[in-house]
């Protein structure tokens, strides 16, 4: 007799017995979870998805979001890129040395790391329990 708590996940389609997500609190050392512990929401122990009942998605999944993300990535890219070049100049002033095409190439490609960085930290979705 197969249980009556099985529900088919809109997800993946398969049958399953949604698995329930506590909320973390603060770790309070030796073992000791401070608050926390309270169910929180559910979601499918096979694809994870909290979405299993076909709810409305989660807002970090919007395209909106995603779009925002792509161009606050840009914004933080380019402040990044604007503050490296900034202190290689100031850097040169100080100590007299012709700046080659090395620095800024290096600054460019740390801005883009830290602006690809920060939209996947922007758009990332925290892994369920
Ligand atoms: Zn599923």
């Amino acid at each position: 007799m197969p249980s009556h708590d099985s529900v088919k996940c809109q997800c993946c389609g398969k049958m399953m017995v949604p698995k329930t997500i506590f909320s973390r609190g603060f770790y309070g050392g030796w073992g000791w979870w401070l608050g926390g512990g309270r169910p929180v929401s559910s979601c499918c122990p096979f694809c994870l998805s909290e979405r299993w009942d076909g709810s409305s998605p989660d807002v970090r999944e919007a395209v909106w979001y995603q779009a925002l993300g792509v161009v606050l990535a840009f914004l933080f890219t380019f402040m990044v890129l604007v503050a490296l070049i900034f202190g290689i100049g100031l850097f040169d002033a100080v100590f007299g040395v012709r700046s080659s095409w090395l620095p800024d190439l290096i600054a460019l490609v740390c801005a883009i790391y830290a602006g690809r960085s920060f939209y996947k930290w922007f758009t990332h979705i925290p892994a369920q329990r």
